[in-house]
């Protein structure tokens, strides 16, 4: 088996590429928990895995905020995991809980780890404008490319062409911050998947809803059956793979 995507849940995805065993934007519980008390988000789905959280070779992190950077649930990961971060900030909490291999990185950044490769590429976080990075991965022949909660933006289309990208995981809920979208709307999620033009897009960042009082400010709406109804409009028959928490998808 050359490549297994597994979702656990929101953008967290456990994928098995070149031998090695990768996690994307690492959240593992029901809720983001303490000290985020305030926008504290919680799944209307439960994680896909439960208990002991994998032992993990890589560790991709596209942004600091909880639900992609969840520093209760990296307290309980591997310190032996090879960690890319956005800033110096989740590499200095990362390095005060004693991971020791954390990379920095800015878009076009490039790591070879023998039978993977993992390059940054670009991404616009968009509540409050803090480095965000996408990622693709490179191994077995297959190109995944994974955009943590990424805001829309014109550079789809260069991701697209730098990289024959063969799976794409993109965020569809367009999360609206004091009715501003952060993140990218099922219409968006659709044209970034015309100009990504991977084989498969697998939607991702739904279900994730905020309790009183940060539901007050937080909304999220958008789902993955209005995702795919978009997908089909702006790009025509293209592949999309739904998945449920737990789920996987492979190619030999
Ligand atoms: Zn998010």
């Amino acid at each position: 088996m050359s490549l297994r995507i597994q979702l656990v849940g929101h953008a967290t995805f456990l994928i098995e590429l070149g031998g090695q065993r990768i996690v994307t934007d690492p959240w593992f519980a029901d809720r983001i928990g303490i000290p985020f008390r305030f926008f504290n988000l919680r799944r209307s789905d439960s994680p896909g895995v439960s208990g002991e959280i994998p032992s993990v070779d890589l560790i991709l992190c596209s942004h600091r905020h909880a639900d992609h950077f969840n520093l209760n649930d990296l307290a309980r990961m591997n310190r032996s995991a090879e960690v890319f971060v956005a800033d110096k900030w989740m590499k200095r909490k990362l390095g005060a809980m004693g991971y020791r291999n954390v990379n920095v990185v800015r878009p076009w950044d490039k790591k070879d780890l023998g039978s993977v490769a993992v390059s940054a590429v670009p991404a616009i976080e968009g509540a409050e404008g803090l480095p965000q990075v996408g990622y693709v991965l490179e191994g077995s022949g297959k190109k995944i490319y994974f955009g943590g909660d990424t805001a829309y933006f014109e550079g789809f289309e260069e991701i697209g062409m730098r990289y024959q990208i063969d799976v794409a995981l993109v965020p569809v809920d367009g999360v609206k911050i004091l009715g501003r979208t952060v993140t990218m709307t099922p219409t968006q999620a659709a044209w970034a998947v015309r100009q990504l033009k991977a084989k498969i897009t697998i939607p991702h960042h739904y279900h994730v809803t905020s309790s009183f009082p940060g539901s007050l400010l937080h909304k999220a709406t958008g789902t993955p059956e209005q995702f795919r109804r978009e997908v089909l409009r702006v790009c025509g028959e293209t592949a999309i793979q739904v998945l449920k928490p737990g789920e996987h998808f492979q190619i030999a």
